[in-house]
Protein backbone atom coordinates (compact mmCIF):
# COMPACT_ATOMS: atom_id res chain seq x y z
CA UNK A 1 0.00 0.00 0.00
CA UNK A 2 1.17 3.46 -1.04
CA UNK A 3 1.98 6.07 1.62
CA UNK A 4 -0.23 8.98 2.92
CA UNK A 5 1.52 12.40 1.26
CA UNK A 6 0.24 15.91 1.77
CA UNK A 7 -0.18 16.88 -1.61
CA UNK A 8 -1.58 20.43 -2.80
CA UNK A 9 -4.21 21.16 -5.46
CA UNK A 10 -6.14 24.20 -6.63
CA UNK A 11 -8.84 24.74 -9.24
CA UNK A 12 -7.71 26.65 -12.71
CA UNK A 13 -7.28 30.18 -11.61
CA UNK A 14 -6.33 29.13 -8.01
CA UNK A 15 -9.27 31.35 -5.80
CA UNK A 16 -9.74 27.72 -4.47
CA UNK A 17 -6.90 26.05 -2.76
CA UNK A 18 -6.30 22.79 -0.40
CA UNK A 19 -3.83 20.68 0.81
CA UNK A 20 -4.86 16.99 1.81
CA UNK A 21 -3.39 14.05 2.78
CA UNK A 22 -3.84 11.10 0.56
CA UNK A 23 -2.33 7.99 -0.01
CA UNK A 24 -3.82 8.32 -4.01
CA UNK A 25 -5.48 4.78 -3.31
CA UNK A 26 -9.09 3.81 -4.22
CA UNK A 27 -9.44 6.72 -7.04
CA UNK A 28 -13.02 6.32 -8.95
CA UNK A 29 -14.17 7.61 -11.83
CA UNK A 30 -17.74 7.23 -12.04
CA UNK A 31 -20.31 7.18 -15.43
CA UNK A 32 -23.18 9.06 -13.75
CA UNK A 33 -24.36 11.69 -15.60
CA UNK A 34 -22.64 14.19 -12.93
CA UNK A 35 -19.18 12.56 -12.46
CA UNK A 36 -18.77 11.68 -15.76
CA UNK A 37 -19.85 15.06 -17.71
CA UNK A 38 -17.53 16.48 -14.96
CA UNK A 39 -14.53 14.09 -15.49
CA UNK A 40 -14.37 13.50 -12.24
CA UNK A 41 -11.12 11.24 -10.70
CA UNK A 42 -12.18 11.30 -6.82
CA UNK A 43 -9.88 10.14 -3.59
CA UNK A 44 -11.89 10.38 -0.61
CA UNK A 45 -10.69 11.48 2.85
CA UNK A 46 -12.19 12.25 6.08
CA UNK A 47 -12.33 16.12 6.64
CA UNK A 48 -9.34 16.41 9.05
CA UNK A 49 -6.82 15.19 6.02
CA UNK A 50 -7.97 18.10 3.96
CA UNK A 51 -7.68 21.74 4.31
CA UNK A 52 -8.84 24.69 2.28
CA UNK A 53 -5.46 27.38 1.55
CA UNK A 54 -7.50 29.46 -0.31
CA UNK A 55 -10.90 29.98 0.01
CA UNK A 56 -12.23 31.98 -3.16
CA UNK A 57 -15.66 32.64 -3.93
CA UNK A 58 -17.12 28.65 -5.12
CA UNK A 59 -20.67 27.91 -5.78
CA UNK A 60 -22.46 24.72 -4.00
CA UNK A 61 -24.71 22.22 -6.49
CA UNK A 62 -26.51 20.15 -5.11
CA UNK A 63 -28.87 17.45 -7.09
CA UNK A 64 -30.60 13.88 -6.27
CA UNK A 65 -31.05 13.49 -2.51
CA UNK A 66 -28.55 16.65 -1.72
CA UNK A 67 -26.22 14.58 0.34
CA UNK A 68 -23.18 15.75 -1.20
CA UNK A 69 -22.19 19.14 -1.41
CA UNK A 70 -20.27 19.84 -4.65
CA UNK A 71 -18.54 23.33 -4.68
CA UNK A 72 -16.75 25.18 -7.73
CA UNK A 73 -15.23 28.14 -8.17
CA UNK A 74 -17.02 30.97 -9.73
CA UNK A 75 -14.56 32.05 -11.70
CA UNK A 76 -12.98 29.21 -13.68
CA UNK A 77 -15.72 26.63 -12.66
CA UNK A 78 -13.21 24.05 -11.75
CA UNK A 79 -14.70 21.71 -9.22
CA UNK A 80 -11.96 20.89 -6.75
CA UNK A 81 -13.63 18.61 -3.99
CA UNK A 82 -17.25 18.06 -2.89
CA UNK A 83 -18.17 17.82 1.05
CA UNK A 84 -20.20 14.66 2.11
CA UNK A 85 -20.93 11.65 3.78
CA UNK A 86 -19.92 7.90 3.80
CA UNK A 87 -22.43 5.40 3.29
CA UNK A 88 -22.42 4.72 6.81
CA UNK A 89 -23.12 8.64 7.93
CA UNK A 90 -19.11 10.09 8.31
CA UNK A 91 -18.23 13.02 6.97
CA UNK A 92 -15.90 12.52 4.03
CA UNK A 93 -14.18 14.96 1.16
CA UNK A 94 -13.98 13.94 -2.44
CA UNK A 95 -11.48 14.86 -3.62
CA UNK A 96 -11.09 16.00 -7.62
CA UNK A 97 -7.08 14.34 -8.12
CA UNK A 98 -7.61 16.18 -11.62
CA UNK A 99 -6.65 19.62 -9.56
CA UNK A 100 -4.09 18.18 -7.59
CA UNK A 101 -0.83 20.20 -8.92
CA UNK A 102 2.24 18.08 -7.34
CA UNK A 103 1.20 15.05 -9.41
CA UNK A 104 2.00 14.13 -13.15
CA UNK A 105 -1.52 14.00 -15.26
CA UNK A 106 -2.56 10.27 -15.66
CA UNK A 107 0.24 9.03 -12.94
CA UNK A 108 -2.55 7.64 -11.23
CA UNK A 109 -5.20 4.40 -11.07
CA UNK A 110 -8.88 4.91 -10.74
CA UNK A 111 -11.65 2.10 -10.67
CA UNK A 112 -14.36 2.53 -12.90
CA UNK A 113 -17.67 2.65 -10.99
CA UNK A 114 -21.32 2.14 -12.29
CA UNK A 115 -23.13 5.15 -10.66
CA UNK A 116 -25.00 5.30 -13.53
CA UNK A 117 -27.00 2.49 -12.11
CA UNK A 118 -27.28 3.28 -8.85
ZN1 LIG B 1 -10.88 29.13 -10.05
Amino acid sequence: MAEAKTHAGSCRCGAVAYEVETDLEGLIECNCSHCYRKGLVLAFVTPDAFRLTAAGPQTEYLFNTHKITHLFCETCGVQSFARGETADGQPMVAVNIRTLTDIEPFSWTAQRVDGRSF
